[in-house]
């Protein structure tokens, strides 16, 4: 995921000022010099991480948090909810349309992802709202793109529109009507892209906003370009005006510069994520959450939504309550490991669990073998082990390890980890029980 490198230096400047009695105004300084050159590293434009710093640091050094009883959980407080507002607040939404069909104008630049992703929201559309989509292929430039499209379409189970190489325009009118006629509430208009902003591509798209008025024209950018990524967002809001951002590939190595700068610099939303290259990898963008996995403190909202996705709701609203009771067991650690068999989906999951933040991870080194260790172990233990796992003393934990054939180091890693999962959920539900109660996050 983007965001490792920011996350691991951001908590350790966190780490140094936990390490603090009472801070001084110098060590929320010095912390936030740490912050504010991790964020530059990360690529986030160099105004907004001006303008980021300030905001902290004039709120952090204020006297009420100086003298406050842990000046240092108030300092990641503030960090939390300054991310938060710099990534736009709280989750936006797609606009959906009075009349249906709602329309989803998808655009970009060639290789951003408008194509994959296009399809990705329009799958996620059909499950998590039951919607009927019709996926319409107005790129008539790329003769592989309607193929692709239906490829895509075919994977997902939702049709496509297409007249071959026609106008563009004509098409996007012709595909909208068809959907009015067969009762698809839902169009998704995959528009051609060009490898840089031109002209006569503005002025198709603008054509085509004209003819068929999208209730959304969402922006596709590729978030591995970095600051390339807020440049082309600006240049589509001028040219065309956009509703939404669709940032992609947020699974590679980018530094997460884009994500952090785009709402900022452009004044426009993020509303979805893509995550990967598979046609599930897509999630709505919340800031909150996203500043929640920065700062390595987890994100259990999504990885309970995800476990719905992925299994039955009755045991996911389960796991909700017992996150929200602070009753994790190592069985329901567990139970998630074995949900998902392929490891990147495996690792992608484990970092949204509160604790197994990037420092965490870096140490325990979670790899494929890991995760069956982890599994192993846990088979190894009785299921009163598994529920209260401080019952387990040094003789147990020889015999765990010899069960599965590991040592007593890996079953005391492994324990340790889960103590911390455990801290980091009571954090969790304490930070979002005070936003709660003043109407914010929760
Ligand atoms: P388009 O030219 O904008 O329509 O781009 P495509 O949809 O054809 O995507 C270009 C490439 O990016 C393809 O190889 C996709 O599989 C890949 N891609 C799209 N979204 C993501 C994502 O979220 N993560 C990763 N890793 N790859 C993606």
């Amino acid at each position: 995921m983007a965001f490792e490198g920011l996350s691991e230096k951001i908590t350790s400047a966190f780490k140094k000022l936990k390490n603090r009695g009472r801070l001084s105004e110098a060590d929320v300084k010095s912390a936030m010099r740490e912050i504010k050159l991790a964020l530059l590293e990360a690529d986030v434009n160099f105004k907004v991480v001006k303008q980021f710093t300030k905001t902290v640091t004039e709120r952090a050094t204020g006297a009420e948090i100086l003298e406050s009883l842990s000046p240092a959980q108030q300092v990641i407080k503030i960090v939390n909810e300054e991310l938060t507002k710099l990534m736009g607040g709280s989750n936006q939404k797609i606009n959906i349309s009075p009349n249906p069909p709602t329309v989803i104008m998808m655009v970009g630049l060639q290789g951003a992802g408008k194509t994959t992703n296009g399809a990705k929201l329009a799958g996620l559309l059909k499950k998590q709202q039951q919607r009927r989509p019709l996926l319409v292929a107005c790129d008539v430039y790329r003769p592989a793109a309607i193929e692709q499209l239906k490829v895509v379409g075919g994977k997902l189970d939702i049709p496509v529109f297409e007249m071959g190489q026609g106008d563009p325009v004509e098409i996007a009118k012709a595909g909208v009507d068809y959907a009015k006629k067969n009762a698809y509430d839902l169009v998704l208009l995959d528009t051609a892209g060009r490898l840089h902003i031109d002209e006569a591509l503005m002025d198709e798209l603008k054509n085509i906003k004209a003819t068929v008025k999208p209730a959304e024209i969402m922006l596709v950018v590729d978030a591995m370009t970095g600051q390339d990524a807020v440049n082309v967002a600006s240049a589509f809001d001028e040219a065309l005006g956009i509703d939404g951002i669709l940032m992609a590939k947020m699974d590679g190595d980018a530094r997460g510069g884009a994500a952090l700068s785009t709402k900022a610099v452009t004044g426009k939303p993020i509303k979805f994520i893509g995550t990967g290259e598979k046609l599930g990898d897509i999630e709505p963008f919340h800031p909150d959450r996203m500043a929640s996995r920065i700062l390595g403190m987890g994100d259990m909202l999504t990885l309970i939504e995800k476990a719905q996705e992925n299994y039955d709701a009755k045991k996911a609203a389960e796991l909700e309550k017992k996150v929200r009771a602070n009753r994790l067991t190592l069985t329901d650690f567990a139970d998630q490991l074995g949900q998902f068999e392929d490891p990147e989906k495996m690792q992608s999951m484990l970092k949204m669990i509160p604790g197994m933040d990037a420092s965490a991870l870096a140490g325990a080194q979670v790899d494929t073998k890991a995760v069956g260790h982890t599994k192993a172990i846990i088979q190894s233990m009785t299921p009163k082990e598994r529920d209260n796992p401080s019952i387990i003393n040094f003789s147990r934990k020889k015999r765990i390890a010899a069960g599965c054939g590991l040592k007593i180091e890996d079953v005391n890693r492994l324990l340790k980890q889960f103590e911390m999962m455990q801290k980091m959920t009571r954090q969790f539900n304490n930070m979002s029980k005070k936003g709660r109660k003043k109407g914010g996050m929760g």
